[in-house]
């Protein structure tokens, strides 16, 4: 979770440490790139975009970065069928519709009082403690 911060990165605006990672410049970039990109990208994405800012940098580089920022809860990976992993920064909890017809994968909140219970079949006394929605269809165009 992004919290309090003595430091930030004048160049990003992101702190120098999150949840107990150090924010390395190469972290601090691409945590930004997934900001400003809700799309949900796979690594290579991120890695065609970082490239923008570090040349230098390598597509191992962008995993381990992502891997560490996974790891530490300051993002998540998804993971849809048969596809490479995605990452996404929005760290309330949430689903995921995925726009058949455009790929475009929208994060979708819950509403308030959303209980899986209400309407899954779930096995006697079960807790839920995390929840991943994936639903599929389209968005018309208005
Ligand atoms: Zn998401």
């Amino acid at each position: 979770m992004v919290g309090k911060h003595d430091s930030c990165d004048d160049r990003t605006g992101i702190p120098d440490e999150i949840a107990g990672l150090r924010m390395t410049r190469q972290r601090q970039e691409i945590y930004r790139i997934l900001l400003e990109e809700r799309s949900h990208p796979t690594a290579h994405e991120v890695f065609v975009r970082a490239k923008d800012r570090l040349p230098n940098i390598s597509l191992a580089t962008v995993y381990n970065c992502l891997e560490a920022l996974v790891n530490h809860g300051v993002i998540r990976q998804v993971n849809f069928e048969r596809e490479s992993s995605r990452y996404c920064p929005n760290l309330r909890e949430h689903g995921h519709f995925h726009d058949e017809s455009t790929g475009v994968i929208h994060d979708v909140g819950f509403k308030p009082g959303f209980n899986p219970a209400d309407f899954l079949d779930l096995p006697p006394g079960a807790v839920v403690q995390d929840i991943e929605i994936t639903l599929r269809g389209n968005v018309p165009v208005l």
